[in-house]
């Protein structure tokens, strides 16, 4: 991505190093990454995919975008349409190397019945509970099946019958023949395949039996001509069994490495919580702003880089650690701030007029779009007597060290003038509904140079062009900094915040705002980054989501 970034080192690149000086892999660099289509790719995919397609880059090397559809219960196409949309927006391109584990069901088939000529895979009846019985537990040995020691023959025989779906589910299983008392349980005659009468989202009904996930994976990889196949740390304990299919079938053998799997605050990164705050309405779909996903992460308004930066800023460990999500929001701030046009938005307005200023008039006064960024530009911005502004910039009974509106006070009206309050109208309950003042005129841009100082700058909108917009403010999903320690339901839904989106219907906006399209990203001055709804948002009814506050916590977190 980068060209002048020097990425730094890690502990798998010095093994891929290793392997390009040792000549294992003949300097080639093969990668992948494997979604099982089951949901959407969610932040930690996205580490992932960073990691795979930034190595492979690096290494000259390419990486294969591999669909895991190996349960076709779960599986759907509308997930895998979904995974390509959001690798192709996060900035990577798999080119012609988009491949299926379903393609190699005929091959992996072949694969198992020469496990079985080989007396090291058999056919088993028991069911899915003695399996588990027999399996033993870090303490004791497992027990051997009763079919274990079935003939080639017989095995051969079952395991082609259960292909042309003469049992029912359930009913037999493949299991690989290894060592029952194995230290390692998932030595422990590991099952390859079940029987699932089941439609598959690719192969429809051609097959019936279909391989476990460690019997795939392996032999997926080595069809491919992986080199270096990463997976996060949970699948350290299978690299033995990962590593004696290859070897027992003598094919191309490429090296698993663990890493640790990203965990966010505050975030929930399991697929099947997802999928249940989906199903159960929880949140508005998969790519509600407030979820972790890509998709969701999109239309809330993080770009690509700021999700790419992030994924380097974290580095590569080899031990689990939590991410505080805040570091997530600094690079999101750190990206927006760069890049999204300053405009102005009022939120909860009030009406402010300038007494002193002629009726009828507009002045159009100069805004740059980003201080940040000179080549953004100017645009003018209009301005008259009667204004909006903030009613939470306004107080009648201020405490000491207030620096916005107050009566008898001077602000900043940023780009524009110094104003002075002169008094307000409140109605029967006490609310403020008008605000008065009197300007300067010696002040045009928001600059007196009799060298007066005022504390406060406030934003505005002059009331005859503002436009009424959406404003959707989002918090966390809950309300607990670990989420995933819900150990049930009733664990689970006592953690969702209620109030983790809060809509205002009667917000303030500028032309450009309401004129932009959908997806463009802004500041709104004093507010935060926001982003035109991707699905809701038009110049009739403007909708902006926000993507993050201005308030940077991590940042100072880390100066302490
Ligand atoms: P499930 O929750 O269904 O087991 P998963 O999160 O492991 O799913 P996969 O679709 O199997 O999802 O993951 C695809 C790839 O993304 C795998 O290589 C996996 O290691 C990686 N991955 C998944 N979650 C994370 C994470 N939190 N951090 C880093 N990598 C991850
Ligand atoms: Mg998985």
């Amino acid at each position: 991505m980068s060209e002048e970034k020097v990425t730094p080192s890690n502990f798998i690149r010095t093994i891929i190093d290793e392997h390009n000086a040792n000549g294992r892999f003949g300097g080639k660099v093969q990668l992948r990454f494997p979604p099982e289509p089951n949901g959407y790719l969610h932040i930690g995919h996205a580490k992932s995919i960073c990691l795979n397609f930034g190595l492979a880059a690096d290494y000259n090397g390419a990486c294969n975008l591999r669909f895991d559809d190996t349960n076709p219960v779960k599986e759907e196409n509308e997930y895998v349409e979904a995974i390509k949309r959001d690798i192709r927006w996060l900035g990577f391109d798999w080119g012609e190397r988009e491949f299926y584990a379903s393609d190699y069901f005929e091959t992996l088939y072949a694969y198992a019945v020469k496990l079985i000529k080989k007396g090291l895979a058999y056919v088993d009846d028991l069911s899915a509970e003695e399996i588990r019985a027999y399996r033993g537990t870090l303490k004791e040995p497992g027990k051997n099946s009763p079919y274990r020691d079935r003939s080639v023959e017989e095995n051969l025989d079952l395991f082609e019958r259960m292909r042309k779906g003469e049992f029912a589910d359930g009913e037999k299983v493949l299991r690989a023949k290894i060592d029952m008392s194995a230290p390692n349980i998932n030595m422990r005659d590991p099952v390859m395949y079940r029987i699932l009468h089941a439609h598959h989202h690719r192969t429809g009904n051609t097959w019936c039996i279909y391989p476990m996930y460690d019997w795939a994976h392996g032999q997926s990889d080595s069809i491919e001509g992986i080199t270096h196949s990463l997976c996060t740390l949970e699948f350290e304990d299978h690299r033995p069994l990962y590593d004696w299919f290859l070897d027992q079938l003598e094919i191309h053998k490429p090296q698993q490495i663990e890493f640790a799997r990203l965990n966010l605050t505050y975030t929930l990164m399991s697929k099947r919580k997802l999928l249940k705050l989906v199903k159960e309405g929880i949140v508005n779909g998969w790519d509600d702003p407030r979820m972790p996903t890509i998709a969701g992460m999109r239309r809330r308004g993080v770009s690509p880089a700021a999700l790419r930066n992030f994924s380097e800023s974290v580095g590569v460990a080899k031990s689990n650690s939590v991410v505080d999500v805040a570091q997530f929001e600094f690079a999101i701030r750190d990206d927006l701030n760069k890049t999204a046009a300053r405009a102005m938005a009022v939120l909860n307005p009030v009406k402010l007029i300038i007494e002193n200023y002629p009726e009828g008039k507009t002045e159009w006064l100069e805004a740059d779009n980003n201080p940040e960024d000179p080549s953004a530009g100017k645009r003018t911005i209009p301005f008259g007597r009667e204004l909006f502004i903030e009613a939470t910039d306004f107080m009648i009974d201020p405490p000491k060290k207030y620096f916005r509106l107050a009566p008898g006070k001077e602000v900043r009206l940023k780009h524009a003038y110094y104003v002075t309050c002169s008094r307000y109208e409140t109605n029967e309950a006490g609310d403020v509904t008008v605000i008065y003042a009197t300007y300067d005129p010696a002040t045009r841009g928001g600059w007196s140079d009799d060298g007066r100082k005022v504390k406060g700058t406030l934003h505005w909108l002059d009331v005859r062009h503002a436009r009424d917009a959406e404003v959707r403010l989002y918090d966390h999903l809950f309300t607990t900094p670990a989420p995933d320690e819900a150990r049930d339901d009733e664990a689970f839904y006592a953690i969702i915040n209620k109030d983790s989106l809060r809509v205002l219907k009667d917000v303030k906006v500028e032309t450009v705002l309401a004129e932009s399209a959908p997806g463009t990203r802004f500041q709104f001055l004093r507010h935060g980054y926001f982003c035109a709804d991707s699905e809701d948002h038009s110049p009739e009814h403007p909708v902006f989501n926000r993507t993050v506050s201005l308030k940077d916590t991590w940042a100072k977190k880390k100066k302490k």
